[in-house]
């Protein structure tokens, strides 16, 4: 009887300290926004490789969290939402106005998930691929009416002591003439100045590789003067590091941190491939995002009981359709057989010569054998480069239209439709695994998806006073 009753005790401390254990926020949290990536992205990302490797059975890294969940993207003053709107949402849990970051519509400031964590005392790291100073990785950081003002963003950076910083746009950090700033200020030695480490520059590559992160560290590192390169570029050039290098060397910061970890990554590029209307590079980006997951993923699988990783976006991109016209079929060897991005890469290489630029895309797009239809679609923006036709022009989204019309005989050998050069309103998906990640799931705004994390982490988000 006696130890009957005792084994019913054991049994309800038990219980009682494993839903105490299930409240305990988690230690390192790292957030993953893809840019402009929604369900279409990510599949036709898994399909690509599916079909690469041979293995139907593939999935991408953010397809095989157990943990799903669909997000609304609205801003404050418009149902398409852009990304600063957005990224303060997921920092912050509110709406705001699109182009403010930081900011409630009326101009008061915000608190973030991350100014949260840190003043827990946790370690905090933002990496992106476009530049620091874009608008999702500023909303973690800045305050400020136009997301555009990006040399007072890259003050909030100096200011912020944010543990580890790692992406593009060294152009907003140093004055100078290869700078967009000129006011003579170099934050980049202010914050060596602060004890960070600092890598700028392609020259610095190595060095970034070969340093050793010690607890206590900080790191700025900004590889290039704007956007890191499109990753289809990036691995043919191979000088600059992945998405997937700048998260496994800041996790490996971060994590020395006693108090544990905050950490955001964007991958940047995906939303600009799919602007573009870029089928090859919309994949290859949504990819080295998903190398990025990875990284946060065998971090998680060293510390399941401590780590919560959640994978969103921040709003669709591009209107993005698998399939067109009465077709049933996708064919992805186009992805595979392209190069180089349209928007980096092939903008501007039209000027005239029609032979010379059929010569390029048979050899970096595959484009040798144009069926008539294709060669009328490259034709008719070759003849609107040709006659300076600003009015044609524009049916191309500002891109160069000859550039526009490969991008749409690539995407539609693919099987795949853009109906904007611009974001939807499309809702995301969102994928989770770790502590509490069951709290991410189901139908979601995305200030809840926010106000849900805080709510995990024990902070307190939102309007500040
Ligand atoms: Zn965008």
């Amino acid at each position: 009887m006696f130890s009957f009753n005792r084994s019913v005790i054991a049994a309800s401390l038990t219980l009682a300290s494993l839903s105490a254990a299930a409240a305990q926020p988690p230690k390192h949290i790292i957030y993953l926004i893809g840019d402009g990536m929604a369900t279409s992205h990510r599949q036709v990302a898994e399909y690509y490789l599916q079909q690469k490797t041979g293995d139907q059975t593939q999935r991408l890294a953010m397809n095989s969290l157990p943990v799903a969940g669909i997000n609304t993207t609205h801003s404050a003053d418009s149902l398409i939402t852009d990304s600063a709107a957005s990224a303060t949402a997921l920092a912050a849990g509110v709406k705001t106005n699109n182009g403010m970051v930081g900011m409630l519509p009326d101009g008061s400031k915000v608190t973030t998930l991350l100014e949260g964590a840190k003043a827990q005392g946790k370690a905090t790291g933002l990496v992106t691929s476009t530049r620091l100073t874009h608008a999702t990785p500023a909303a973690f950081v800045a305050k400020n009416i136009g997301r555009g003002n990006e040399n007072a963003i890259a003050d909030a950076y100096a200011r912020a002591n944010v543990t580890y910083v790692a992406g593009g746009g060294y152009r907003h950090f140093i004055s100078g003439d290869q700078s967009k700033r000129q006011d003579g200020r170099n934050l980049v030695t202010d914050m060596q100045a602060a004890d960070y480490h600092t890598f700028i520059g392609g020259d610095s590559v190595n060095n970034f590789r070969s340093y050793q992160p010690q607890a206590g560290d900080k790191v700025f590192a900004a590889f290039t003067p704007s956007h890191l390169p499109y990753e289809l570029d990036r691995q043919q050039s191979n000088t600059l590091p992945s998405l997937a290098e700048l998260t496994e060397k800041g996790i490996e910061l971060l994590a020395k941190d006693q108090d544990g970890f905050f950490l955001m990554i964007e991958g940047g590029r995906i939303d600009h491939a799919a602007h573009a209307n870029d089928i090859a590079s919309t994949v290859y980006d949504t990819l080295a995002f998903d190398a990025a997951v990875q990284k946060a993923l065998d971090f998680y699988h060293k510390n399941p009981n401590d780590t919560l990783i959640v994978v969103t976006g921040d709003h669709e991109t591009g209107g993005m359709g698998m399939g067109f016209g009465k077709h049933y079929f996708m064919s992805l060897e186009q992805i595979q057989t392209s190069q180089e991005s349209i928007e980096d890469k092939l903008q501007g290489v039209y000027s005239g010569n029609r032979g010379a630029f059929y010569q390029h895309i048979a050899g970096q797009f595959n484009l040798g054998n144009l069926a008539s239809d294709e060669k009328l679609l490259i034709e008719r923006a070759m003849d609107a480069v040709d006659n300076q036709d600003k009015q044609v022009g524009t049916d191309y989204g500002g891109y160069d239209p000859v550039a526009i019309a490969v991008a749409h005989v690539t995407s539609k050998r693919a099987g795949v439709y853009w109906t904007s050069y611009a974001h939807t309103a499309t809702q995301l998906p969102l994928s989770a695994i770790g502590v509490q990640a069951d709290k991410l799931g189901g139908f979601k705004d995305n200030t809840e998806v926010a106000l849900t994390l805080a709510d995990i982490m024990n902070v307190k988000i939102g309007k500040q006073g």
